[in-house]
């Protein structure tokens, strides 16, 4: 509509006038093509998610390797990343450079656990039996996802009555880790963009200011961790180094808002 507003339709008949539509709705986003026609293009990675829930108490040992916090091991193009997560669960992804369609190409029944265990075991059959162990042991639910990312300088023309937030506005691959927390973010930025300006279209338009930059950064640097993980090279080695100079330089100083 001309003054920025938009009739929303919902599947239910129901229909409404809204003066903002916050696009909210993740990396299928539909509410983005209404700002831009950037869509998710295939990063080249695949996971399958695994997990393991009450993990203190039924894998001590899964519980131990991980500890409290993450562990990464990362050779030859593949990756085992186990997460500890809350209410005593933990999560792992196999990690693997693979064909956008390799999910079909595979061949691996993921809707058949045992199969798919064997299947993914073979693919790392080389490796330690301690980190063998996460596929070995895990809950039988392999859920397997392409990784998806936005350009990593996203952006978009103010648009009235419409904004991005989250991933819909700044999908990229979890190796920056920052995804929920730049949701939560830009959601606390949108709110004081709304309180403090005068009108909407000026919120929006600060709101936006504030956010493409610091979503750009962390996209880059989750692309570049992607590269250097997930490689040929000495990826284990360059991920340590890498967590080193994090834990060194301490919690990030320009999250202030
Ligand atoms: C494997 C993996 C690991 C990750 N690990 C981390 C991590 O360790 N740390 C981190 O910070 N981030 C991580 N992320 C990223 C993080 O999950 C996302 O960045 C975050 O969830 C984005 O939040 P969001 O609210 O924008 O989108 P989402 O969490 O996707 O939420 C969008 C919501 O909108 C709903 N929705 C969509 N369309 C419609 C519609 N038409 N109508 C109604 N509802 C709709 C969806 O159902 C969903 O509930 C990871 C992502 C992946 C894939």
């Amino acid at each position: 509509m001309s003054s920025g507003q938009h009739t929303l339709i919902f599947d239910n008949g129901v229909t409404d006038i809204a003066d903002l539509v916050i696009g909210a709705d993740g990396a299928r986003s539909c509410i983005r093509s209404l700002v831009s026609s950037a869509m998710p293009q295939y990063c080249g990675v695949t996971i399958v998610e695994i997990q393991f829930i009450f993990v203190d108490d039924r894998h001590p040992e899964i519980a131990k390797l991980v500890g409290r916090g993450t562990i990464f091991a990362l050779s030859d193009n593949k990756g085992l990343i186990g997460q500890r997560n809350g209410q005593n669960q933990i999560r792992v992804y196999i990690t693997l450079r693979a064909p956008e369609n390799w999910i079909v190409e595979s061949g691996i029944a993921f809707d058949q656990p045992e199969q798919a265990r064997k299947d993914l075991l073979r693919l790392f059959a080389d490796w330690d039996n301690s980190l063998l162990n996460f596929i070995h042991f895990c809950d039988a639910n392999f859920i397997p996802r392409p990784l998806y990312t936005l350009p990593t300088n996203h952006r978009w023309e103010t648009h009235p009555g419409v904004i991005l937030l989250g991933d819909a506005a700044h999908l990229m691959s979890p190796f920056a880790g920052e995804g929920v927390n730049l949701a939560m973010l830009d959601a606390t930025e949108l709110a004081l963009a709304i309180t403090n300006a005068d009108d909407l279209k000026q919120a929006i338009h600060n709101y936006e200011q504030k956010i493409f930059p610091r979503a750009a950064k962390a996209a880059e640097e989750s692309s570049s961790n992607l590269d250097l993980f997930i490689s040929t090279g000495n990826a284990g080695k360059i991920a340590a180094e890498f967590f080193k100079k994090l834990m060194e330089s301490g919690p990030p100083k320009d999250t202030q808002i």
